[in-house]
């Protein structure tokens, strides 16, 4: 489940709110609110999408995970699978398969996010992440 949004890390874009699949984040002014937790699926799109690697998902899917900003930093997860998977490298092919892959979950959530994130940019010009295929 989302755990975690840095405060001071977040830039208050609001990606996180339109590529969540399950609208779990409430936006405003500011940094976004994690409004309906029980909705998360666990599915790591906010975490991925986020520019900042301001979003700590943990992997538990069932219990929420209380940490500190302390102790995420100090597990140098933050932005790992955004990284690892290509996520912050445009032209890069393949991170949404590898999402499919793992299951329906996060097969769904990255079709779900994907569709979000394209009607978001749509006639914005190019997105400053790689745009899901
Ligand atoms: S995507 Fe990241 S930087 Fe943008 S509002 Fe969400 S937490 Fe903040
Ligand atoms: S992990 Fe998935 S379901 Fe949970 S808040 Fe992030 S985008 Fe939404």
């Amino acid at each position: 489940m989302i755990a975690l949004i840095l405060e001071d890390r977040c830039n208050g874009c609001n990606t996180c709110v339109d590529v969540c699949p399950t609208l779990v984040l409430d936006a405003t002014d500011g940094v976004p609110v994690i409004a309906r937790i029980d909705a998360c699926q666990t599915c790591y799109m906010c975490e991925v999408y986020c520019p900042q690697d301001a979003i700590y998902v943990a992997s538990d899917q069932f219990a929420v995970e209380h940490v500190t900003r302390e102790e995420v930093l100090a597990s140098d997860q933050l932005g790992k699978i955004r990284h690892d998977h290509g996520w912050d490298r445009p032209g890069e092919i393949g991170h949404l398969d590898d999402y499919r892959m793992l299951g329906p979950y996060l097969g769904e959530g990255a079709e779900t996010s994907a569709r979000r994130y394209a009607a978001r940019h749509a006639g914005k010009g190019a997105p400053a992440n790689p745009a899901p295929r």
